[in-house]
């Protein structure tokens, strides 16, 4: 194990393995716990184990729990200036360290370098959104015939854990680190033990940023040991997760009579793509492919709001799956545009559903159960994009969130099959609608159960607008006006006119 000089002054050892601590009341350290174990963070483009991490145990949570109760009493009571203040600094200086981000983001994950300038450029909208946000929110005030003056009065909500998943780890820290700050709250976050590097990293920008001890805290570990108590100490005001349904639910339970606790969960997905023909004529039909396969596998198909249920319209599915696998091709496998995938786990977990679908007999357009392209051990995690048709609806492979790069492609009859085949799912977070008609966009739109609906485009996002998803997707919604509704709590003051 060697020392944190080595991640910040970008020196890649791989040897001596970084090892990550804590952040803690404003310092980098290891936790103190005598029965601390450490866990391995490989880098799936190799298979090298390039770090260690603490398994923090939840005495040394409890401890930074204890911390950020500390700070919150002067925390919730500064001004919004000065918040802002401190997370416009924060995105100025993860602007600074725009390409040492990137770079280990892509060396942890297996995303390609690429996509994850595009991540880290992302966190650094969180931060500057919400330094913004508050210094122009506004509070409903109404007068109820002219008896009473009645207005919100907010306040932060306490100390949270911000508890995110290994797809999008910076992005989706940030995403609330940034608004529970903002907002006066203070946070014990924790980063999956898969990709914790650039939380680690935050926690060294946080020192240079200069912001007050135990406003943040970071600890590193796993789901079991570190998650679990974090999110069941009593001293924890609010949950904030990202992740996995089984997850959601296990956090759900454990907190039930907790009745107290804010919960926000954001949860798993298995979108649909919906291709119409009017969307297939001559002059459409390249930004259809464009767009249906880059929501198919961008980031390797391993982002919460990938469509990797794609229904085409049956008098144009024939030349869809043609023209769409001839792009996947030439833009995501001869360019290798694709990156690894998260972990040996996960690429267990997607070859499991590969070998399913050969065993139902699905058709294999691209990828496939012994694809050559397929590696891992000491060469890394690969899986090359997979494009599958004659899968059955009550197939696992349809109805599992795979998360990886597997697309199945199914035809549809007419626009109420396609809206009946979309909502046949337990998920509910997003949709994608490809359509070259004006009155369909807002018809087959407003029938989707998904929080997130877009038409001819995908992943664009205003951080403003409500996060979240429908069903088995999560509960509440996050962004702008949202997110205040996550981190503070409301009372309405009624004065005498
Ligand atoms: P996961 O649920 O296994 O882990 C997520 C986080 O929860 C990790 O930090 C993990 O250590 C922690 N954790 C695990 N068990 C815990 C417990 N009992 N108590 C507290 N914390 C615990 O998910 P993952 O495999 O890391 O991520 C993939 C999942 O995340 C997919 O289902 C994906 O769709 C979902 N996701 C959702 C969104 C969204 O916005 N809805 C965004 C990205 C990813």
């Amino acid at each position: 194990c060697d020392t944190i000089d080595k991640a910040t002054t970008f020196i890649r050892s791989m040897d001596t393995p970084i090892c990550l601590s804590n952040y803690v009341s404003g310092e980098l350290q290891l936790p103190s716990s005598a029965s601390t174990t450490f866990i391995n963070s490989v880098e799936p483009k190799t298979g090298a184990i390039f770090a260690t991490l603490p398994c923090t145990q939840p005495s040394d949570v409890e401890e930074a729990i204890r911390q950020a109760r500390t700070a919150f009493k002067t925390w919730s009571k500064t001004t919004r200036v000065e918040r802002s203040g401190h997370l416009r600094r924060m995105s100025e200086l993860l602007r600074a360290h725009r390409e040492l981000f990137a770079v280990w983001e892509s060396i942890d994950q297996g995303k390609t370098l690429e996509r994850a300038r595009i991540e880290v450029d992302r966190a650094i909208s969180n931060f500057s959104y919400f330094s913004t946000y508050i210094l122009h929110e506004q509070t409903a005030a109404r007068m109820v015939d002219g008896v009473a003056l009645t207005y919100e009065h907010r306040s932060p909500a306490g100390v949270f854990a911000l508890i995110s998943p290994w797809n999008m780890p910076l992005y989706l820290l940030t995403w609330k680190i940034a608004p529970c700050l903002a907002f006066g709250c203070t946070a014990v976050a924790k980063p999956s033990e898969v990709t914790s590097m650039s939380a680690y990293l935050l926690g060294v920008l946080f020192q240079k940023a200069g912001l007050p001890g135990g406003v943040v805290n970071i600890v590193l570990g796993d789901g079991p040991t570190t998650g679990q108590a974090l999110v069941t100490s009593p001293l924890i005001d609010g949950v904030s997760f990202t992740g996995g349904t089984q997850t959601g639910i296990a956090i759900r339970q454990a907190t039930a009579h907790q009745i107290r606790k804010h919960l926000s969960l954001e949860l798993g997905g298995k979108n649909p793509t919906l291709v119409f023909a009017d969307s297939m004529t001559s002059s459409k039909r390249e930004a259809t492919i464009r767009i249906a396969a880059s929501a198919a596998f961008e980031n390797q198909g391993e982002i919460c709001l990938c469509g990797s249920r794609i229904y085409v319209e049956r008098s144009v599915y024939g030349e869809f799956v043609l023209k769409f696998t001839e792009h996947v091709r030439k833009k995501y496998v001869l360019r290798e545009t694709v990156g690894a995938v998260a972990s040996l786990q996960h690429y267990n977990k997607i070859r499991g559903y590969l070998r399913q679908a050969a065993s139902e007999n699905a058709t294999f357009h691209l990828g496939g159960v012994s694809d050559p392209q397929d590696k891992a051990g000491n060469q890394g995690y690969w899986i090359a994009p997979a494009i599958l048709t004659d899968v059955a609806r009550e197939s696992v492979v349809q109805t599992d969130e795979i998360f990886g790069p597997v697309v199945t492609i199914t035809p549809f009859e007419n626009e109420e099959h396609a809206v009946e085949l979309s909502n046949d799912s337990q998920y509910g977070l997003a949709a994608i609608v490809l359509t070259a008609d004006g009155a369909r966009m807002r018809r087959v739109g407003e029938q989707m159960e998904a929080g997130l609906v877009w038409v001819n485009c995908w992943l664009v996002r205003e951080l403003g607008t409500p996060f979240g998803g429908m069903k088995n997707s999560g509960t509440g919604r996050e962004g702008g006006d949202y997110s205040r509704d996550v981190f503070t709590v409301v009372r309405t003051l009624h004065l005498p006119a």
